[in-house]
């Protein structure tokens, strides 16, 4: 299918895309890399009148160290994630992460604010950004303000970016001394949407498990924290006793949907698979 008509407009300025937005209301549509939107017009899913390019706008992409973050900007291709040097060292969760987004071709277009913006269930940074505490870096007519990742998520698509805002970037804490992440995902092909994802991270003494924190993706209407499962992990080691424990309690604390590719009790099934191969290696078991 072809999209409805639409009018583009290139903003060459920050304040040049927040006026188009602001002129043109709930008729216009920020454009990054395209690859969900375009698909979205394609199928008629959404038919907005004007899109606002904003690739052209200097300062949105690129990785900086800002200390004790990585500000990653919105408009920084997955692909450049791929190769970043710093993501590697400093946001490992994000590096195990990227290569899972698609093919190289969607990577080298798709944006890291377009994945965060859009707010895919199924989508793998807005779980790592969640395990990771991210913040979120929104601007508006009246200025840049900050969300936390736990805030941000408000439902399926839904994000705590309001009309007229543009997501400018992410900042990442790099990873300190005594932690590690685990990420894992279960696709029916390498490159498809995960049938169902985790991003995890904790703290170790030694092989004991502190500040456990697991987020699932494709388990709800966004990305799914489950505290009460990643707690029973918080002062132990890994046992196949604790893989049994965590299993349980994850078909407790998750709700997750039912689709073409797996129904309910099958996500939480492999919920528990996930937790196994991710958390047991994490604490060189
Ligand atoms: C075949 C295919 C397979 C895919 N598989 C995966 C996958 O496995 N995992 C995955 O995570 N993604 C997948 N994607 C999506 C891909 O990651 C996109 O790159 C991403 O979802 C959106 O990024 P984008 O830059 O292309 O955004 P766009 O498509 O340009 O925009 C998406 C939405 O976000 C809004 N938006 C974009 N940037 C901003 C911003 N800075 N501020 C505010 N709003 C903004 C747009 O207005 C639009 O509503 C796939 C896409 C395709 C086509």
């Amino acid at each position: 299918m072809k999209p409805a008509p639409f009018a583009y407009a290139k903003a060459s300025t920050l304040e040049d895309a927040l006026s188009l937005l602001a002129e043109h209301g709930d008729d216009a549509r920020i454009l990054a890399g395209g690859q969900s939107l375009m698909a979205t017009l394609n199928m008629r899913l959404s038919a907005p009148q004007v899109l606002v390019d904003i690739n052209r706008i200097d300062g949105l992409a690129g990785i900086n160290d800002t200390g004790d973050a990585l500000r990653i900007g919105a408009m920084t291709r997955h692909s450049d994630v791929e190769t970043s040097d710093l993501i590697a060292q400093h946001a490992p969760l994000i590096a195990a992460a990227v290569d899972h987004i698609a093919h190289p071709a969607i990577r080298n277009r798709g944006t890291f604010g377009g994945s965060i913006a859009f707010a895919d269930p199924a989508a793998e940074l807005p779980a790592c950004a969640m395990a990771l505490d991210a913040t979120m870096h929104i601007a508006g007519l009246n200025g840049e303000r900050d969300v936390p990742a736990a805030d941000f998520f408000e439902g399926l698509y839904e994000t705590a970016i309001q009309p007229g805002e543009i997501l400018t970037g992410v900042s990442i804490p790099k990873i300190a001394d005594g932690w590690k992440s685990g990420f894992m995902e279960l696709a029916r092909r390498r490159g498809d949407y995960a049938i169902i994802g985790i991003a995890a991270q904790a703290k170790f003494d030694g092989s004991t498990f502190g500040d456990a924190r697991l987020v699932y993706f494709n388990a709800g209407d966004r990305p799914v924290s489950t505290p009460q499962t990643a707690a029973l992990l918080n002062g132990q080691g890994w046992s196949d006793d604790m893989a049994e424990k965590l299993a349980a309690s994850l078909k407790r604390e998750l709700d997750p949907p039912d689709d073409l590719n797996a129904d309910g009790p099958m996500r939480k099934h492999l919920a528990g698979v996930l937790a196994k191969r991710v958390l047991g290696p994490m604490a060189g078991a």
